[in-house]
């Protein structure tokens, strides 16, 4: 009998990954198209098990899993894979303040071992989209998804080195104690998606090592909904957005900021998108998800007494189900104000009109996105110059993750740093010039 090998300690899992980084091979365009095809290739040859796992975990519809997660992954993927030739191509700069003759170029260096730990409630997405950036930059790669998911950790655990080479990616399993024994190490890059406390566990931990930290955090996004919209549109996008994945989605609409007169008719039109994307019951739509455990369950419960509940309501503990919901007459400082929600119901706070809006968000943390819905001109130009977010997104709430060539990101309290497409690069490697400057200068030295 053969005896188990005993569990790679985090340290000789980093010295392993770093010693590969060292080679020099994970710099080079093939590495790197290779560890990305390779990956493709796993989210297209195990699409049906990747889907069970997210219906398991959280009740996913296949075609949500598909458009949120595998899919979306595979497009983020043939984006790099598409242009990342291109964007290596080292960038002659002019350097005309150095001696005569010098010449230089702006490259994109690898940063060596890099960590991702992921979140729930994307749990294939997130964990995989920052994972392809980080080796698209040429680097390796420690991958930690989140154990509140458990079906999605499990199956991506076994599958990664079915795919990819050990010597360019290791998942870690497990929660808080794992997670801490990793954040001791010394890593080239933390990317780390999840929640505010948590992040400054982990940019603390990085702080040590002088670790550079892409923070991708949450808070509350509001919408502002205009006098004089279109409400039956509005609606619609507004609870696509919102119900998707049970309101557990970063750039959920969190709030809706409007008049009083605006807000009833907003009530009535998303009580009719709710129908017609869910039936009269939602608890029996496949389509309909979730809440991710009993602690979430037990806390956005908890929230549906800050107002007066105009849509849904209904919860079913057995079942971690919470109707699609609309609260009215909600105070600005009652508890569902107050965190984010993460959940399937949306509040609404009633203001005079676009400067008390201006005035509500900016008192508040900086979101993750703020969103509109007018017909006025001077509206999208008001909130893009008054209002600071992640992302500013006019007419479709959650349209800013669509496009690989948008960055994503927070700012302050929602995070720091951006991804997708480019901007992954740009987040996983550092960008170094390189001067050659004559021994023989052809003109005055400076
Ligand atoms: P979570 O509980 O899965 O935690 C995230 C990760 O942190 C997990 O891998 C977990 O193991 C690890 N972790 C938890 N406690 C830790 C500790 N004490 N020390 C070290 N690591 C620890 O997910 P969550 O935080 O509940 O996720 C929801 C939050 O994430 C929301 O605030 C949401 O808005 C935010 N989020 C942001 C984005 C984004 O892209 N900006 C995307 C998704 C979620």
């Amino acid at each position: 009998m053969h005896p188990v090998p005993a569990p790679e300690q985090p340290g000789e899992l980093i010295a392993r990954l770093r010693a590969a980084s060292r080679t020099g091979r994970p710099r080079s365009l093939e590495w790197r198209t290779e560890q990305l095809t390779r990956l493709r290739s796993l989210l297209q040859e195990h699409t049906d098990a990747l889907a069970e796992a997210l219906f398991a975990d959280l009740h996913k519809s296949r075609s949500e899993a598909h458009a949120a997660e595998i899919g979306f992954t595979v497009r983020e993927i043939d984006h790099l894979l598409e242009n990342l030739e291109e964007w290596l191509r080292p960038q002659p700069a002019a350097v005309p303040g150095c001696p005569a003759g010098s010449t230089a170029y702006v490259q994109y260096d690898p940063l060596g071992v890099v960590l991702v730990i992921a979140p729930w409630n994307y749990p294939v997405q997130l964990l995989l989209v920052p994972v392809a950036g980080a080796l698209a930059a040429g680097n390796t790669v420690v991958a930690k998804p989140s154990e509140v998911a458990p079906a999605c950790s499990a199956l991506l655990a076994r599958l990664i080195p079915q795919y990819l080479s050990r010597d360019a990616v290791a998942v870690v399993e497990g929660g808080v104690a794992e997670t801490t024994a990793l954040l001791a190490q010394r890593f080239d890059h933390i990317f780390y998606t999840g929640n505010g406390t948590v992040g400054r566990i982990v940019m603390r931990a990085a702080a040590e090592h002088l670790t550079p930290v892409t923070l991708e955090l949450g808070g509350k996004s509001p919408v502002f909904v205009d006098r004089g919209t279109n409400l039956a549109d509005t609606a619609t996008r507004l609870a696509r957005a919102k119900f998707a994945n049970a309101g557990q989605t970063c750039v959920a609409p969190d709030y809706v900021l409007t008049d009083p007169d605006t807000a009833r008719g907003l009530v009535a039109e998303i009580a009719r998108s709710v129908r017609r994307m869910f039936g009269s019951e939602p608890e029996l739509a496949r389509g309909y998800g979730r809440i991710v455990n009993l602690h979430h369950f037990d806390r956005v419960v908890r929230l549906l007494g800050s107002g007066r509940i105009v849509l849904g309501g209904r919860h079913d503990r057995e079942n971690r189900y919470i109707a699609p919901t609309v609260l009215a007459d909600v105070a600005a400082e009652s508890p569902v104000m107050r965190e984010e929600i993460f959940g399937p119901v949306l509040p609404i706070v009633e203001v005079p009109g676009v400067d008390q809006a201006i005035s509500f968000i900016n008192d508040r943390d900086k979101p993750l996105a703020v969103y509109g819905f007018t017909a006025r001109e001077e509206v999208p130009r008001r909130l893009a110059e008054e209002t600071t977010s992640g992302g500013l997104v006019l007419g479709m709430p959650m349209a800013q993750v669509l496009d690989p060539g948008l960055p994503f990101g927070g700012v302050g309290e929602s995070g720091t740093g951006s991804y997708r497409g480019a901007h992954s690069l740009a987040a996983f490697s550092h960008l170094k010039p390189v001067l050659d400057v004559p021994m023989r200068p052809t003109g005055p030295v400076g």
